[in-house]
């Protein structure tokens, strides 16, 4: 089974990533939950928890890693040495990076008055968020974040 992740507010650019890889990551967005209320949701959510503070003590059933290092890129090295993360390309971009939601695919007829004008001359497939209504398509920033994966290893 995939693992999931919940981020506490520190490491939200690192739970981005696992959201753009396809993984189920949510992370705390600054709503004043403390440590406790996340390792809580964590582990009824069945969640590994991703924390940057070394204070918080181990919780029995709880996976949680401290993440020790600043730079996202050695961040999920990290990850995928002690979990043996091994994405896969087709799950990539598959969820919403601001809600974590899957995102639905839409059919041409559906997407093209959702998104600007230039846009509707991509071949591309066009999906959207459920939860914010957010379009994603296939473009150059899909081009340039899977360069960086690659070079990453990922
Ligand atoms: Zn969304």
């Amino acid at each position: 089974m995939e693992p999931k992740f919940l981020a506490d507010s520190m490491l939200g650019k690192l739970a981005r990533w696992l959201i753009l890889l396809g993984y189920d990551a949510s992370y705390a967005q600054g709503q004043g939950q403390t440590d406790l209320e996340l390792l809580e949701v964590a582990h009824r959510e069945g969640r590994v928890f991703l924390t940057r503070d070394t204070k918080i003590p181990a919780v029995e059933g709880l996976r949680m890693i401290v993440v020790r290092t600043q730079r996202f890129e050695d961040q999920l090295k990290q990850l995928q040495r002690e979990l043996g993360l091994k994405p896969d390309r087709k799950r990539l971009f598959t969820r919403c990076t601001y809600c974590n939601a899957a995102l639905d695919e839409l059919t041409r007829e559906q997407a093209l008055p959702l998104v600007p004008p230039l846009v509707r001359e991509l071949k591309t497939p066009f999906f959207r968020c459920p939860s914010c209504k957010r379009m994603y398509w296939n473009g150059t920033h899909t081009e340039r974040t899977i360069k960086k994966l690659e070079k990453l290893g990922l």
